[in-house]
C-alpha cells in the first residue's frame, strides 16, 4: 500500500480473517480501544449541504468497524512478517516472460529474477496485469481493463489532530462520532481525524488531464464545499495542506489469474473508495491464495492449473462485484444514482422520504461486510470445486 498518510476502514468481514491470521493482539494496540460486541455507532449520515445540517441517519451495529492510520496498519502487517521473508526494495518490475518451467522478471534497474509462480500485488497501474492480458490472448474483451479509468470523481483528503478541531469547534460532532456528510472518522487512537470529501465532476471514462494525486491550496477545498454546513466548513478550516486525489478504477477483469501469474488487489480490482474495501478485498485475496496455496504446497508443479483455476473462481466473482458495488455507492452519495432523480445536492426541502430511502439502501449495501465472512465463502466454494 502505498499511500503514507490516510484513514483505512477494516470491516467486520477483514478484521474476522485478520484475526484468524493471529494478529488481532498487534493491530489492537494501534485502537484507543479493541472492538467491542456491542452497539456501536458506524456512521452518522448528515444533510450537510446547507447552514445547519440535518441528522438524517444513526447507522448502528453490534459488530464495529476498525479504522486505522493506513501507514501504521502497513507497518504492523509488515512487522509480523519479520523473519519469514526478505524485502528487496528499489525493484519496479518492467517485464515478465513465462516458460513452462518459471517465469523470469524484468526490473528497471537491470535486475533478472526468476520465480516458478508471479503475484501481481502491484496495485492500480500494475505491470502484471497489463502484461498477462496482453500474454493470456484474454485481452478481448479486457481492453478497457489495462489502464485504469478516471470515475468522474476526486476527493480532497486531510489529518486533523484532535485537539485542533476541539480548539476550533469544540462540539464537534466529529470529535465524538463517525460522521457522513463528508466521510470522517478517528484513527491513530482517537487522536486524529481523517476526512474525505469527494465531488463528481465529470462522467465515468472522462479525460482526467491533471496529476492523480496533488497538494491543492486550502480555498479550492473551500470553494467546492461552499453554502455547507457549519462543522464541514470547520474541518476543511483545519485542514492545512489537503490534497486532491482523482479517483480512478480498473473495468472488471475476466480472470484474475493465468498459467503462472496471479493477480491480487488493486491489480486485480482496483476501485473507487466508497465502500472503503479495497484494501480489505486485497487483504482477502491474500488470504484465500495463501490456503490454497498451502492445499497444494506438496505439489506446486503438478497443481498449477488447479490453484489459478480456484483462485479466479473464488475471489473474481466477489472482487469485481465490489468494484462495481463501489461505484455506484460513489453516485448515491452523490446523488447521481439511476433511480434519484428529483434529488439534487443543495436543494434545502428534497422528498425526504426519498433521501431515508437512499440511506437505507446505502447501509444494506454493506451487508455482506457483516453477515458474510471469507473463511466461509471460501470452504463453500473449494467443497463446490
Ligand atoms: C481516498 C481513498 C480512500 C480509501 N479508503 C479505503 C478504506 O477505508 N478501506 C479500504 O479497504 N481501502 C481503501 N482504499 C483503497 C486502498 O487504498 C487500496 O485498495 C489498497 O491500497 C490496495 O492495496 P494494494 O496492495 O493492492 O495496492 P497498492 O497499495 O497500490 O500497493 C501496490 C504496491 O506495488 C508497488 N508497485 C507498483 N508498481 C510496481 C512495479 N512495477 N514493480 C514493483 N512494485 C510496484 C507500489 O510501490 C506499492 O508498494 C482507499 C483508496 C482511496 C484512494
Amino acid at each position: 500500500m502505498t499511500e503514507v498518510g490516510a484513514g483505512v476502514h477494516v470491516w467486520p468481514r477483514t478484521w474476522e480473517m485478520l484475526k484468524r491470521l493471529g494478529l488481532e493482539e498487534s493491530l489492537t494496540k494501534l485502537l484507543a480501544t479493541p472492538p467491542k460486541n456491542e452497539p456501536t455507532i458506524i456512521f452518522q449520515f448528515r444533510k450537510a449541504d446547507q447552514p445547519g445540517g440535518v441528522l438524517l441517519k444513526e447507522w448502528i451495529s453490534n459488530d464495529a468497524a476498525v479504522r486505522f492510520h493506513r501507514a501504521e496498519l502497513q507497518k504492523a502487517l509488515v512487522d509480523s512478517l519479520e523473519g519469514r521473508c526478505r524485502f528487496h526494495l528499489s525493484c519496479r518490475l518492467q517485464s515478465y516472460e513465462e516458460t513452462n518451467e518459471q517465469v523470469r522478471l524484468r526490473f528497471e534497474n537491470g535486475l533478472i529474477a526468476e520465480c516458478n509462480l508471479l503475484i501481481g500485488a502491484d496495485g492500480i497501474k500494475s505491470v502484471v496485469r497489463k502484461e498477462m492480458l496482453q500474454k493470456s490472448g484474454r485481452l478481448k474483451g479486457d481492453e478497457g481493463s489495462i489502464e485504469p479509468i478516471w470515475s468522474g470523481e476526486i476527493a480532497y483528503r486531510g489529518l486533523i489532530p484532535l485537539e485542533r478541531l476541539k480548539q476550533v469547534m469544540p462540539n464537534h460532532r466529529a470529535t465524538k462520532l463517525p460522521m457522513m456528510h463528508m466521510v470522517v472518522y478517528p484513527i491513530t487512537q482517537e487522536s486524529v481525524v481523517n476526512v474525505v470529501g469527494s465531488v463528481r465532476l465529470a462522467d465515468e471514462g472522462a479525460l482526467w488531464a491533471g496529476p492523480q494525486v496533488t497538494e491543492v491550496p486550502k480555498e479550492e477545498f473551500e470553494q467546492r464545499f461552499t453554502g455547507w454546513e457549519e462543522e464541514v466548513q470547520a474541518l476543511i478550516k483545519c485542514i492545512d495542506k489537503p490534497t486532491r486525489w482523482a479517483l480512478f478504477a480498473i473495468r472488471p477483469l475476466s480472470c484474475y489469474a493465468h498459467q503462472r501469474v496471479i493477480l491480487l488487489g488493486d491489480s486485480a480490482h482496483a476501485m473507487t473508495p466508497h465502500l472503503g474495501a479495497g484494501a480489505g478485498q486485497a487483504i482477502e485475496d491474500g488470504y484465500v491464495l495463501a490456503d490454497i496455496l498451502s492445499k497444494y504446497s506438496l505439489d506446486l508443479e503438478g497443481s498449477l492449473k488447479e490453484i489459478t483455476t480456484h483462485y479466479d473462481r473464488i475471489r473474481r466473482p466477489f472482487g469485481n462485484w465490489v468494484l462495481r458495488e463501489s461505484y455506484i455507492q460513489g453516485m448515491r452519495s452523490e446523488l447521481t444514482a439511476p433511480g434519484l432523480e428529483g434529488l439534487k445536492e443543495g436543494d434545502a426541502k428534497p422528498p425526504m422520504e426519498k433521501l431515508y430511502e437512499l440511506l437505507e439502501t446505502m447501509v444494506r449495501t454493506w451487508d455482506w461486510a457483516w453477515d458474510t465472512s471469507v473463511a466461509s465463502q471460501h470452504t463453500k466454494a473449494i467443497a463446490k470445486l
